[in-house]
């Protein structure tokens, strides 16, 4: 017979914290559409913040903590900074949750 835990493998504590911070810093509205919006199409900052009708200010807050966590990557055009999406299988998570969303919201069982 086996020992609880021989078969069993945990999260690594770095790793746990780490993905901690990923998912307190996913954990906001504008973020969450910023990284969906930035999946579509590399976008300006006056951009983002005329879809989501935000402050500059504020969305430039969220892209550098978003980029912090190499989230998004930035490059300069002239006078304007323009953001686009650093790392695609972040996105899955948001994907995922947003599906998962849609079908709780209906009262579905996965997948219906
Ligand atoms: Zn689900």
């Amino acid at each position: 017979m086996n020992n609880l835990g021989d078969n069993i493998s945990l999260i690594e504590k770095r790793h746990l914290k780490e993905a901690e911070q990923i998912l307190k810093l996913l954990s906001n509205p504008a973020r969450l559409q910023m990284l969906y919006i930035l999946e579509q199409q590399e976008l300006s900052v006056s951009a983002i913040g005329e879809l989501l009708n935000l402050e500059q200010s504020v969305v430039s807050h969220h892209l550098a903590i978003l980029r912090k966590f190499q989230l998004v990557n930035n490059k300069r055009v002239g006078k304007a900074m323009f953001y686009r999406l650093d790392d695609p299988h972040i996105l899955d998570i948001v994907t995922e949750t947003i599906e998962h969303a849609d079908h709780v919201l209906r009262g579905k069982p996965h997948g219906k």
